[in-house]
């Protein structure tokens, strides 16, 4: 088994080789074919969030701990199952849901283990796809891929998720209402992906990249750069003076947060995901004289991710641009997402070191 593992935050991942791990109970033991490289990877290996003024929330003190192979959006081929595993196949291939629960509290209970307050996800409190194995715990965390190519169907178990889940919270929306999008990443080409099958409201995505922002233009949807002008008067002069019915902010730093606010009709709707970190601040009386909703989301559950897949395979959507990278590039695709430079997603498809 070999791994690109981070052994201390802030620091370079390395990597490491030792022997495949034996499936016990009902775990199934995966060759990794696919695994996409989140921004929250990224966070992950600084070991912190920015919380404003200057304050950490630190990634350990929320049980992170180290060493760890990171990667969440996985797609493997079953090569081993412990005698325990039911219903599963050696040679399948599946696409790992990571946001894995207690498996005894009552969001897990209810099919919702992304909220579970003791989670035990794969690539962030348990070791995950930056390997050419990964080791699940339980069958019933493998998904149906639908045919979806490897490389386009991981993606679904983070970023693919995340922007559907936060897409339905900025619903309803009708033909004539305006949805602002900030953040054209991974997660925003998703949205922008997924976004005509679920509403006709009209979408203005922000980023502060060009190229980017061209992509999102060739989909059909209006764009405002952020890194020019006055982007508040620039959403206003697509949106009319009265701004947005529904905020998704992929970003969701001090300056996006309040940006997202701000633009906010009555009766509008803010969806927090990015975790760039900051802080926003709310005069509480606005909040209840403009009827405004501020709200988070994290990932989806297992259910929305099956009905994604699902969704996205009879539908044939084009797929977001993907560049595939070898896992000893791990390092420095992260890097990349820091400084901006990737477009679309990252997956790490040659997972040789
Ligand atoms: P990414 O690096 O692919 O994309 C981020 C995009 O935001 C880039 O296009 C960048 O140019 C743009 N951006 C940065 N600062 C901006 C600003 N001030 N104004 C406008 N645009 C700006 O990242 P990603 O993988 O799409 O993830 C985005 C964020 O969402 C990360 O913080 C990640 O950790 C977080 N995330 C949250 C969840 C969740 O469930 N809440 C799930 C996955 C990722
Ligand atoms: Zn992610």
């Amino acid at each position: 088994m070999k791994s690109a593992r981070l052994v201390e935050f802030g620091a370079p991942l390395q990597f490491e080789e030792k022997s495949d791990p034996i499936p016990k109970g009902t775990e199934v033991l995966l060759e990794v074919m696919a695994c996409g490289v989140c921004h929250s990877d990224l966070h992950l290996r600084d070991g912190y969030y920015q919380m404003g003024k200057g304050e950490k929330l630190f990634v350990k003190d929320r049980g992170v701990k180290l060493p760890l192979t990171p990667g969440h959006e996985v797609v493997g081929r079953v090569l081993q199952v412990g005698p325990d595993a039911k219903d599963i196949s050696l040679g399948e291939v599946k696409l790992v849901y990571p946001w894995i629960g207690c498996g005894d509290c009552e969001e897990c209970e209810d099919g919702t283990p992304q909220l579970c307050s003791a989670p035990k996800s794969l690539g962030i409190y348990q070791d995950g796809g930056y390997s050419d194995r990964i080791l699940v715990p339980h069958p019933k965390w493998l998904l149906d891929t639908h045919g979806l190519a490897p490389e386009y169907a991981c993606s679904y178990a983070c970023a693919g998720l995340t922007a559907y889940g936060a897409l339905k919270k900025s619903l309803p929306l009708s033909k004539k209402d305006y949805l602002l999008i900030i953040g054209a990443g991974g997660l925003g080409m998703f949205a922008a992906q997924i976004l005509p099958l679920m509403t006709d409201a009209q979408v203005i995505f922000a980023d502060l990249d060009e190229g980017r922002l061209a992509k999102i233009r060739e989909l059909g949807f209006q764009t405002v750069n952020s890194s020019e002008g006055d982007v508040s008067d620039a959403v206003r002069k697509f949106s009319g003076p009265k701004g947005v019915s529904s905020v998704i902010d992929f970003v969701n730093n001090s300056a996006t947060s309040s940006l997202a606010f701000s633009l906010l009709k009555k009766n509008g709707r803010m969806i927090s995901v990015g975790l760039f970190g900051g802080e926003l601040k709310i005069p509480t009386p606005i909040l209840s004289l403009r009827s405004l909703t501020v709200r988070g989301s994290y990932t989806g559950s297992p259910s929305e991710l099956a009905e994604l897949l699902k969704i996205v395979s009879e539908k044939k959507l084009l797929p977001i641009p993907v560049q595939v990278k070898s896992m000893k590039e791990a390092d420095s695709i992260l890097n990349d997402l820091s400084s901006g430079k990737v477009l679309g997603r990252v997956v790490l498809s040659d997972l040789r070191i």
